[in-house]
């Protein structure tokens, strides 16, 4: 194991004075940022970071200011008006701004809304996507997110809308039937109505359900319940949030894809675990 990475030869592009860079830091391993990413970081003067950057990803930015842009989910838009208009400012005070969010900075991340006041104010920018916590963070518990056998569409879904509330918008029973795979992000504080609202709609209580909190670091957690069980589960295991929460047959194969335990020496707990009793290899 190496201490440093050197970025490959290629024609990096300069983070100009002036410039925000809109940049996904992803879930939370420092591995999974991109090469752009590394990049940014070590040419910006200013990071503004979010609440899910995971701390040492700074350290990879040591020449910059450091600025924690810190806010959950379900607070006042204000907030987010100040954070934009101070990335305008600094921008115009000449410094090259490094906007970091976790995971990716165009999900669920209000970095359209960043990006919107920037152009508007006339300050160039440059995105750079991340991996989003609804799909590495579910590879890193062993949930592949599509899967031939399970399912041809997933859903991305927020768990509360801008007033903290379960979001009104959404119509849980379209998402029920049409798709087979649902991926929740900010859903814990209102599990046990999302929960309800697709039992309600025709999901089996018995559906497989995967919470995973804190993914892709060392403090990640996995839960394996169902949905009829989920918001006892959640709390008997102590659960807290950052946690990203997977609704359908593919939690099932993490049953054979748990990669960590298996790098941890333990016997995958079934190598068929949906049942399709075909080797892979003749598919
Ligand atoms: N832009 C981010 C999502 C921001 S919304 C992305 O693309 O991943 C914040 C929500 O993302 C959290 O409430 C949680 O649902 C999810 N999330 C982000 N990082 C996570 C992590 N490391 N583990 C579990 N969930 C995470």
């Amino acid at each position: 194991m190496s201490d440093t990475i050197t970025l490959p030869t290629h024609t990096w592009p300069e983070l100009k004075p002036g410039w925000v860079w809109l940049c996904g830091a992803g879930p939370g391993d420092p591995g999974l940022l991109t090469l752009h990413a590394a990049n940014a970081l070590r040419q910006a003067d200013v990071v503004i970071y979010d609440a899910l950057v995971q701390e040492d990803i700074l350290g990879w930015a040591p020449q910059a200011e450091h600025v924690y842009a810190g806010k959950r989910g379900g607070k006042p838009s204000a907030k987010q008006r100040d954070i934009s208009l101070h990335l305008v400012d600094l921008a115009r005070a000449g410094k090259k701004v490094l906007r970091l969010k976790g995971g990716d900075p165009f999900v669920f991340g209000r970095g359209g809304e960043e990006a919107q006041t920037l152009v508007q104010h006339g300050i160039p920018i440059r995105i750079i996507p991340g991996i989003s916590a609804g799909i590495g963070g579910l590879a890193y518990a062993g949930i592949p997110v599509t899967h031939r056998d399970v399912n041809q569409s997933v859903t991305f879904v927020t768990g509360h809308d801008q007033s903290g509330n379960t979001p009104g918008s959404l119509d849980w029973a379209s998402i029920s039937k049409g798709s087979q795979v649902i991926v929740i992000y900010m859903g814990m504080k209102h599990i046990a109505q999302i929960a309800g609202k697709l039992i309600e709609a025709g999901r089996s209580p018995t559906e497989p359900v995967a919470v995973v909190t804190t993914a892709t670091t060392n403090d990640q957690k996995v839960l394996e319940t169902t949905l009829g069980t989920i918001t006892q589960d959640i709390e008997d295991a102590g659960l807290e949030p950052p946690a990203i929460i997977c609704v359908g047959q593919s939690v099932l194969m993490r049953q054979v894809l748990d990669w960590q335990d298996l790098a941890a020496g333990n016997p995958p707990r079934n190598l068929d675990p949906l049942g399709r009793g075909r080797p892979a290899e003749t598919a």
